[in-house]
């Protein structure tokens, strides 16, 4: 349910409670009233028929005793015609102590008459009220009754009616309440009027449906007559029907009220919502109309108020993240183009002041010495920790691993951030009262790039492998300490630091060793000292094999001879690129000197390299050089290939080199163009054959190490004469039986 919904039910409950409790309050009322006042009409109307019965009565009994005050039976006869003339009855009778009427007023109304003085209903129909007197003689003796009486009739009822002014109907038979003699009730009403009547009791008043009130007078003493009187209901006609149509009025006004109301109160609620809606879909220049100064009013002016703050607030981190962005592409373009460290450090370190709203911050790298040296720093005018040196030389900061902030986080390798305590004895480091430091390392951890200034075995103090230097930023703008938030910024660029520095000592190293060759482009004999002396130890530690072929090209000697220095250099030139062609990328090639080449094959056991082998020997043999000259002359070359292999034939890189040098002599002795494989160590263990044995792979038709394989039969290879030149005879032979043969 809505609050509109709501508010309009809480209005209707609170505005139509009380008028239906004020309908029901009336109409009651009304009705109570409305049967006290009828009630006493009626009993009024009771009283007065009492009274007029009782006065005709007493009348009758006048006009009959003056008639029995006459002496004789014709004077009685006068009296009465008398009496009946001046209208004081309908008629008399006189009637001897028998009963029997001697004498009748002409026109008296038909026996029998209702007594006056009767307590008890009449037996039949009632015609007149009649008063009876005895007649006697002087003696006192009965001579007869005297009786006057008067009619009832409908004149009659209706006299009655008229003096009560209520409705008045006479029944025949006052038990049985069905037979009506005379009625002044309307025909409409009369039915419903004698039903309640037959329900009455006594001098009580009962109601009809249609609204009448009825009520029984007589028979009684001294009213012998039965009637019935009613009156009508004095209660408005229609009034529930106008009460609840007063109820009915008064809810559709309410709910009309209601419904405005409500609307009033929530429409600026539902602007609100709206607003709120759009502006968490993005719409941040949504503002609200503020119609009034209530608390909707203030809600709406502190929405509007929020809205346009959160707006700059998000401009303004915006502009922030533009500038970031700004800067990260500097950082990007000057390290991508540039090997000069001071700069990169002095980009690194502003951008990561401009990142976090530092005051101030320094770089510092660790020296040989276990000192960190600053190398660059901004922002330190009246934070240098000694005398400011003039002009600012960030290389005052001295800082020793392990001592202060910074030299505890490079010593810790863990980053820090805090408040500086000024109680602090001084450490070489920048005044500040807020820090955060971070370390940075060679990438990829301990097993990075060296450190050249690092000296493994020099006393330095324990320093985690590779850390390189420490990136720290001082004072926060405002008041508030550097956050994590910060601390994660501040990594990024520690780490940028890291690469750079790395990058660009890597460089350095590279200059100085100089480690290819210019001619070929292969690396040249000082890397192959090194890669020999690494790949042999890491063959060692993981238990592999690694194979050495050394080349030389078959008198080269008569090349330069025969076509001049220069064309024996493209000779070289593009034998070098053949080799690369034919190897793997993990392979190493180096040009050992003049004509001379060596290849490493890591991971690879005596078949492999023999493999290899052939592919070089095939790769130079197979197509003539052809110079880039006019002349395009095509010079055959051909090379020669001594195979040795770790751990098979030495187990040095120096040796391992020495038996491949041999095996050589052994592939120049035999014929040149081919290859030979080392002899086996002269002192192999009685557990080391059957390991070489099982070091290489099933017989598949090309060589193993550890035991000869005679040609298959059909061999194209047997009928090649240079097949015959390295067959069994070679530097292969001798105490041992031949090691391989042509490796097709
Ligand atoms: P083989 O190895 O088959 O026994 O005969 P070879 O002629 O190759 O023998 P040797 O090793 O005696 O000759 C090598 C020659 O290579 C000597 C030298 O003139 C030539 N040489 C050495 N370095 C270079 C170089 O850088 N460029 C050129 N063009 N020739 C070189
Ligand atoms: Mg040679
Ligand atoms: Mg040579």
């Amino acid at each position: 349910m809505t609050l509109r919904g709501r508010l309009t039910a809480a209005f209707l409950v609170v505005v139509l409670g009380p008028v239906l409790l004020g309908a029901f309050f009336v109409g009651t009322t009304m009705a109570a009233v409305d049967r006290g006042r009828s009630t006493e009409r009626l009993g009024l109307a009771a009283a007065t028929v009492r009274t007029s019965v009782d006065a005709l009565c007493q009348q009758l009994r006048a006009a009959a005793d003056a008639v029995a005050l006459a002496a004789d039976p014709a004077g009685r006869a006068v009296a009465a015609r008398q009496v009946v003339s001046r209208g004081l009855a309908a008629g008399v009778v006189l009637a001897d102590v028998t009963g029997q009427v001697r004498y009748a007023t002409p026109g008296a109304p038909v026996q029998p008459w209702l007594d006056c003085s009767a307590a008890g209903p009449a037996p039949g129909p009632v015609r007149a009220l009649g008063a009876r007197v005895g007649l006697r003689d002087r003696a006192g003796a009965d001579l007869g009754t005297v009786a006057a009486a008067q009619p009832v009739d409908p004149a009659f009822v209706a006299r009655l009616a008229a003096v009560t002014g209520v409705a008045v109907t006479l029944f025949d038979d006052p038990t049985g309440a069905d037979r009506v003699a005379h009625t002044t009730e309307a025909a409409g009403v009369r039915d419903a009027v004698l039903a309640a009547a037959g329900t009455v009791v006594g001098d009580r008043v009962t109601e009809t449906a249609d609204g009448r009130y009825v009520r029984r007078v007589g028979p009684a003493p001294g009213q012998p007559l039965p009637l019935v009187l009613s009156v009508p209901s004095e209660q408005p006609p229609g009034l529930y029907a106008a009460l609840v149509g007063a109820v009915l009025l008064a809810a559709l006004l309410a709910v009309l009220a209601a419904w405005r109301l409500a609307r009033v109160t929530t429409r600026p609620l539902v602007e609100l919502a709206g607003a709120v809606d759009r502006v968490a879909h993005g719409d941040l220049d949504t503002r609200v109309p503020v119609r009034s100064r209530d608390e909707i009013g203030r809600l709406a002016s502190a929405f509007n108020r929020m809205t346009r703050e959160t707006d700059s607030y998000v401009q303004a981190l915006t502009s922030s993240r533009d500038q970031l962005r700004g800067h990260l592409a500097v950082l990007g373009d000057t390290l991508a183009s540039t090997h000069d460290l001071q700069r990169i450090l002095r980009l690194i370190l502003h951008s990561a002041i401009a990142a976090t709203g530092a005051r101030a911050g320094a770089v510092l790298l660790v020296d040989g010495g276990g000192v960190l040296v600053g190398q660059c720093a901004e922002g330190l005018d009246g934070r240098w920790p000694g005398p400011e040196p003039d002009p600012p030389d960030a290389s005052a900061l001295r800082v020793p691993v392990g001592s202060g902030v910074v030299g505890a986080v490079a010593a810790t390798g863990e980053a820090r951030r805090g408040r500086a305590e000024a109680s602090a004895p001084p450490t070489g480091e920048p005044r500040c009262e807020t820090y955060v430091a971070v370390p940075f390392a060679a990438p990829g951890g301990p097993g990075g790039t060296a450190r050249p200034g690092a000296d493994p075995a020099g006393a330095e103090p324990a320093l985690p492998a590779a850390t390189l230097g420490v990136l720290a930023l001082y004072d926060r703008l405002g008041a508030d300490e550097f956050d994590d938030d910060d601390l994660v910024t501040l990594r990024t660029f520690a780490g940028h630091a890291a690469v750079a520095v790395d990058n660009v000592r890597v460089h350095e190293e590279a200059q100085r060793l100089s480690l290819t060759d210019p001619l070929t482009g292969l690396w040249n004999y000082r890397y192959l000292r090194e890669s020999i002396r690494r790949e042999v130890e890491r063959a060692s530690r993981f238990g592999r094999m690694l194979s050495v072929l050394a080349l030389d090209l078959d008198r080269f000697k008569a090349i330069n001879d025969t076509w001049g220095h220069a064309a024996g250099d493209a000779v070289l030139a593009e034998f070098a690129r053949r080799v690369r062609g034919e190897i793997r990328e993990v392979d190493l090639a180096f040009r050992q000197g003049g004509e001379e080449f060596v290849v490493l094959l890591p991971e690879t056991d005596a078949r492999g390299a023999t493999i290899v082998a052939e592919r070089l020997g095939a790769a130079v043999r197979d197509a003539p050089v052809t110079l880039d000259n006019p002349d395009g002359v095509a010079i055959t070359v051909t090379v020669s290939v001594g195979i040795a292999v770790y751990p098979d034939h030495a187990t040095t890189g120096q040796r391992v080199l020495d038996a491949a040098d041999e095996a050589l002599y052994a592939a120049k002795a035999a014929g040149r163009d081919t290859w030979r494989l080392a002899e086996p160590r002269p002192w192999p263990s009685a557990r080391e054959i059957p390991v070489l044995a099982a070091s290489v792979t099933p017989a598949d038709g090309l060589p193993r190490a550890g035991a000869p394989v005679a040609p298959a039969e059909g061999d194209p290879a047997r009928s090649d004469p240079r097949v015959a030149r390295a067959a069994p005879g070679g530097a292969s032979s001798g105490p041992h039986p031949p090691r391989q043969s042509r490796g097709r």
